[in-house]
Order: structure tokens, then C-alpha cells, then sequence
């Protein structure tokens, strides 16, 4: 197994972890898998409260195993179930029971998408919180999962001192989220950057389109399409490490195979020549010619532009259910206010400044009429309160 350090601090962390959203359904696997990362080096193991039953899985494993020492544990505040002061220790203490723990390595803020939130959070007596746990030695380092907007990441950075961030990151649109920049900022401030998603859920590997595949398969018929997902990220020095939740044997094995043989630079010029030819196909298949570089940011009405064509076009390349998640979390959900292509005022503030010469007021109208039908309209607006809820339990987003 290959190490990255938490500069933050000092600790040597698998460049592979395991993942909480998708573990096995049954015991005797789940506990199979943590016995056989553990004996590969991981350690490292990243849950939630809103994972169905995987808090509750990975405490009886590490219980039953005595292997809870093994591993930094990493899990998350339901910020989206988190309405008062009280709820701060009544979701942490189930947390510590579920995971019969008397601690967590690494507690995430789950989904801050905006400085707002957090001032929101703050005014509930977050910090004061936070401040408690770390001294009883509860929380040892703090940190967020992000899925809102690039600018909205930067900030969130510069407002208080974090220890860690999580944010997602691969291959199909580095520019998503956070992204590229997100990431290095995080880095030159001294934070180690665990990555999520790293084969959208899967989509990155058997999902992906036949050309696509077969681009990769020609370049290296021995490597799995999930290895060229992950080495394209463990060449980076930014990435600390990348989190995997895996439900079968061949898969956890091969990614494992693919972390012992992690390093810097692993990515050879003909290598990174495959991975442009494969975004090239996604590209190919994209309907907005988005970079995602947000120079159109931000929008008065708050329309996060670069976060509706990248669901949009991730929906025609690789596939509906991928973009339709995209959307949910980048535009309709993951904010206090809906963020999504219908709050589009035709205002056009934001076409100056588009090096794409994209016709975005256009664009946005087609994002809309795709990505909205009239049923999800009515469902938002009648049900928005029921359906975050339950869209994060089905999806999550680590
Ligand atoms: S045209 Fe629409 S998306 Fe662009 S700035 Fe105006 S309201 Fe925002
Ligand atoms: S400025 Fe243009 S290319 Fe850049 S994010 Fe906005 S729409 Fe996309």
C-alpha cells in the first residue's frame, strides 16, 4: 500500500480507503473486506450518519475485529437534519454508539455547500461545539464534504481553519465542484484533500460508452477501467487519498492492486494521451461546450451556470441517472435557495464574460426543459422539503 501525509497533521494515511455509501449488504462480506484492506495497509474508513446502515455495519466489524485502532475513522454531520444547537450532540453521540467508538479521526461537516450555511451553523453554536469536542478529545480533526460551487469552496476555505477537506474529483470534468482549483488551494493552505467519487459511483468504469471503453481497452487490455479512473488521480500530489465503496471482492482486490502501485507521476505521456481521448468521446457527447472556468459568476439571481451545463452534459455522456444527480445536488438541493436553470432572469450579465461565447440565457432554457420536466417541477416545489431529504439518502454524495 502507497502512503500520503496529512500535513495538517503529521499522519500517514492509504492513498486507498474505504468508502461508506456503497458496502456490502451483508456481514460476513463487509467484514471480509475490512479484513482484507486492513491486511493490504489501508487505513482509513469514511462513513455517515445518512449512509443507511453503515455506520452500524463498520462498528460491529471494527468491534468484532479489534481492529477499530486500525483505522482513522471518518464520518459526518447531517447538516440537512441539523435544525438546532441540540441536534449537534444528538447526531454525534448516536454516531459514537453506532460505531461503538469513543472517538472520530475525522468528522466532516456533511455537504456545506456555502459560507451561509456555515454562518447559519455558527449562530447555532457550531464552533462552541466543535471547540468542546476537541478538547475532550471526541473530534480529533474537523473537516467538510463540499458539493456547491467552485467560488463558493474558495471562501469557505478562507473562513475558518480546517483540517481536511472532501470533495469530488475525477477523470470526466475536473472543473466540477471544487475542482482543480479548489483542490490546490486546499493544498497550499496545508489540507489534505481525501477524494470522493472518484468513478462517479461506478459510472466511470462499466457505464462509461462502448468507444470510450474500448479506447482504454486498447491502450492496456490487462488494466480494469476503474485502475485508469484511480491512477489518473494518484498521479496527482494534490490527492491524499481517494475513497472507494465497493460491494464485491474482485472489485475492492483490484483497487487495492491499483493503490500498492500508486505514485506521483505515474501517468506516462501515452497515458495521459488515452485519458484525452476518452474525454474527448465524453466531450464529444456534450451538449454545452462548458469549462467550468465560472467566469460568468456569479449570477445575481443566483443560477449556479457552470453547475447546470455540467449535469446537463454528464447526462448525454454518460448517462440520465448521472446527470439527474448532478442536478439535484449542483442546482436544485444543495442550497438554502434553489440554484437551478429556471431562476434564469434572461438578464444576460453573464454571456460578456463568456470565453466560450456560450449562449448561456439559451442554454440555460434547454437546461431546464431537459433536466425539469413538468412533473419534477411540480414535485420541487410541493415536496422541496421531503425530497432533499430523501434524494441525499438515496445518493448522498459520500
Ligand atoms: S442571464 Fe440568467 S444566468 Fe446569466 S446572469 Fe442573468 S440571470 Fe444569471
Ligand atoms: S464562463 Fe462560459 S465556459 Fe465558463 S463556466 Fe460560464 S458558461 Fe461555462
Amino acid at each position: 500500500m502507497q502512503y500520503r501525509t496529512d500535513k495538517k497533521t503529521n499522519t500517514e494515511l492509504s492513498v486507498f480507503a474505504l468508502g461508506g455509501m456503497r458496502i456490502p449488504k451483508d456481514y460476513a462480506t463487509c467484514k471480509q473486506m475490512v479484513l482484507e484492506a486492513h491486511k493490504a495497509g489501508v487505513n482509513y474508513i469514511d462513513t455517515a450518519y445518512i449512509y443507511s446502515g453503515s455506520e452500524e455495519m463498520y462498528g460491529k466489524v471494527l468491534e468484532e475485529t479489534g481492529l477499530r485502532d486500525q483505522f482513522y475513522i471518518a464520518t459526518k454531520l447531517p447538516l440537512v437534519l441539523t435544525k438546532k444547537s441540540e441536534d449537534f450532540d444528538k447526531y454525534f453521540n448516536r454516531q459514537l454508539e453506532r460505531l461503538k467508538t469513543d472517538h472520530i479521526d475525522y468528522y466532516l461537516l456533511h455537504m456545506l455547500v456555502s459560507p451561509e450555511q456555515l454562518v447559519k451553523l455558527q449562530s447555532l453554536g457550531l464552533e462552541e461545539w466543535i471547540a468542546e469536542k476537541r478538547a475532550n478529545g471526541q473530534i480529533r480533526r474537523l473537516g467538510f464534504s463540499f458539493h456547491g460551487k467552485q467560488e463558493d469552496f474558495l471562501k469557505l476555505l478562507d473562513i475558518r481553519d480546517w483540517d481536511f477537506v472532501q470533495l469530488q474529483y475525477n477523470y470526466s470534468d475536473p472543473n466540477y465542484q471544487a475542482g482543480v482549483a479548489g483542490m490546490k488551494k486546499a493544498t497550499e493552505l496545508g489540507l489534505p484533500v481525501m477524494v470522493m467519487e472518484p468513478l462517479l459511483g461506478g459510472r466511470l468504469a462499466d457505464s462509461l460508452p462502448a468507444e470510450a471503453q474500448e479506447v482504454f481497452r486498447k491502450a492496456n487490455p490487462e488494466r480494469s477501467l476503474a485502475s485508469w479512473g484511480f491512477r489518473w488521480l494518484y498521479n496527482q500530489p494534490e490527492v491524499t487519498l481517494c475513497l472507494s465503496g465497493v460491494g464485491k471482492p474482485e472489485f475492492w482486490r483490484d483497487n487495492i492492486a491499483t493503490a500498492n502501485e500508486a505514485f506521483v507521476g505515474m501517468v506516462t505521456p501515452e497515458e495521459r494521451a488515452t485519458y484525452d481521448k476518452v474525454v474527448e468521446i465524453l466531450r464529444s457527447k456534450t451538449k454545452v461546450p462548458c469549462t467550468g472556468c465560472a467566469y460568468c459568476m456569479p449570477c445575481p439571481k443566483g443560477v449556479n451556470i457552470p453547475g447546470c451545463f455540467s449535469a446537463y452534459n454528464a447526462r448525454n455522456a454518460i448517462s440520465h441517472y448521472t446527470g439527474t444527480q448532478q442536478y439535484m445536488m449542483n442546482a436544485a438541493f444543495m442550497s438554502e435557495n434553489y440554484t437551478g436553470a429556471a431562476a434564469c432572469i434572461a438578464c444576460r450579465k453573464c454571456e460578456r464574460h463568456c470565453p466560450q461565447n456560450i449562449a448561456i440565457v439559451d442554454e440555460l432554457k434547454a437546461v431546464r426543459k431537459t433536466m425539469e420536466p413538468l412533473w419534477w417541477r411540480i414535485a420541487h416545489k410541493a415536496y422541496h422539503g421531503k425530497l432533499v431529504q430523501k434524494m441525499i439518502k438515496i445518493w448522498g454524495g459520500n
